[in-house]
């Protein structure tokens, strides 16, 4: 393959500036993608290519003034192997609080009452993609490898393919694809620029088989253009369309839950929570998350199940997100008053049922509480893949606890021996809690072996390398074909 430079383009770098009394602070950035997508951007050493020469493009996270650009740009490519794309805050915000968060955001998860059609917002996504582009080529040199990711850049590929016709481009998308009667919803304008925007990678890739077919579909309904076996032909150029499932980080999850400290950690909540069974539920705050359905079915199983009372705790734990967009500040109200009432309802001087933080968790006691944890009770409306689900698995190091997954998230395609719920049905998830809790302990062994086998193997670094590999594959078998 050669010694090539890969360069991954994100929304946000890994490392996300803030400033502080004039100073600039470095600190990792948050979010499944960067914490999933890093250990490979580390482990690059070992591939086709050098891990000093890849370099990751996206935003820092601020505005940053034009006299301070070049010192944080030396030191972000120093320090971080990345390089920004300065953008200031306003424009930032329109843009991923804007087209990004109010119309593909609820758009793609199915949410079309609550989708924004307008054309600002439209014109501001294109705007902020053409500036990425402008960034890209800053750097980028034609025998480099350039992977895109998510739902933020999707005119990105094409903008980069008018500029740079042979550098090879690869795209993934993080969210669900919907179906073509979802997406048609989009003015045609908008949807067929996102398709030409997506084809001009020469790779795209997502979760799920139904995503990859989705996509297909409305590249046929939308742009006249079928596809044989997932390639579509457009122009002189062929795409190549195909499903990669994300994996996790398997090793640091299944490590990191042997820990000394993390093991003390867990055996400090459950003293905490006072020896009760735990049930765990973890997801920013996202009305794709399905957290006030879950509530609802805690409470019901309750009431159906008086003798569980008092003897199992909710662990409830909604990291804060996109606060800038109305839906998600009617949520947390939501969510809080629901829990007062479940609370009040069924609480005791000595027991109360749910234990709730708004907060984001750092691994270790994110760790700690997977591993401390009876069930996992994930149950998003709609979701592209979940990585919670999976690490909640590969946490598991003696192999004890019970996954409870929504059929709507794309890991229900792979975590085949969860317990799996219909997340809109309050009463068959109030269902699958007793079944969780009272499943034999042979029995969680036996299913969280099948699915810790699956994610020790297929975890981020082999997803990466898939993708990287078809990439670079198809372009050697177009030369050839030449
Ligand atoms: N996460 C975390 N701390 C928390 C909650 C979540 O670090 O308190 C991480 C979690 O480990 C996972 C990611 O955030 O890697 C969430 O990814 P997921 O695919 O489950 O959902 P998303 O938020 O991307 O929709």
């Amino acid at each position: 393959l050669g010694m090539k430079r890969l360069l991954v383009v994100s929304n946000r770098l890994p490392v996300t500036i803030d400033k502080k009394q004039g100073e600039y602070i470095f600190k990792e950035s948050v979010g499944g993608l960067v914490s999933g997508f890093s250990a490979y951007f580390n482990s690059l050493q070992n591939t086709a290519f050098t891990e000093k020469d890849s370099v990751w493009i996206g935003w820092p996270g601020l505005s940053v003034e034009m006299s301070d650009q070049p010192a944080i740009r030396e030191r972000l490519s120093k320090e971080f192997g990345a390089f920004p794309v300065f953008l200031d805050e306003a424009t930032m915000d329109k843009f991923y609080l804007g087209f990004c968060n109010k119309t593909i955001w609820p758009l793609f998860h199915y949410f079309f009452s609550l989708t924004k059609f307008e054309d600002d917002l439209w014109e501001q996504y294109v705007a902020v993609n053409k500036v990425f582009c402008d960034a890209v080529c800053q750097i980028a040199r034609p025998d480099d490898v350039i992977w895109i990711h998510d739902y933020h850049l999707m005119l990105l590929p094409e903008m980069l393919r008018q500029r740079m016709p042979d550098v090879p481009i690869g795209f993934f998308l993080h969210i669900p694809f919907p179906d073509y009667e979802i997406f048609r919803l989009l003015p045609r304008r908008w949807g067929a620029a996102i398709m030409e925007g997506l084809l001009g990678a020469d790779l795209i890739g997502f979760h799920t088989i139904d995503y990859t077919q989705h996509f297909l579909n409305s590249v046929a309904r939308i742009l006249g253009l079928a596809h044989a076996l997932g390639r579509v032909r457009i122009g002189e150029r062929t795409v190549r369309v195909d499903t990669f499932p994300m994996g996790i980080d398997f090793a640091k999850y299944h490590e990191t839950a042997k820990q000394p400290r993390v093991i003390r950690e867990s055996e400090r909540l459950r003293r905490m929570l006072g020896d009760r069974k735990i049930i765990l539920s973890v997801d920013r705050l996202d009305y794709t998350k399905g957290i006030a359905n879950r509530l609802e079915a805690f409470a019901l199983f309750l009431e159906q199940n008086p003798h569980w009372q008092e003897k199992v705790t909710l662990a409830l734990v909604v990291v804060p997100s996109r606060v800038g967009v109305d839906q998600y500040q009617s949520m947390k109200r939501n969510i809080d008053e629901t829990v007062g009432r479940i609370n009040g309802r069924f609480g005791t001087l000595r027991w109360v049922p749910i234990v709730y933080q708004y907060r984001y968790l750092p691994l270790s006691p994110l760790v700690a509480l997977y591993s401390a944890s009876d069930v996992a009770l994930i149950t998003p409306l709609r979701d592209g893949m979940n990585l919670v689900a999976k690490e909640y698995v590969a946490a598991k190091a003696d192999n004890q606890g019970v996954l409870i997954l929504s059929e709507m998230a794309g890991a229900a395609k792979e975590l085949d021996q969860a317990i799996m719920v219909n997340p809109n049905s309050i009463e068959e998830i109030a269902g699958s809690i007793k079944e969780a809790l009272e499943m034999p302990e042979h029995e969680q062994q036996r299913r969280n072996q099948g699915m810790q086998v699956l994610l020790a193997k297929y975890d981020v670094i082999r997803w990466a390398d898939l993708f990287i590999k078809q990439l670079l594959g198809m372009r050697e078998s177009e030369r050839k074909a030449a």
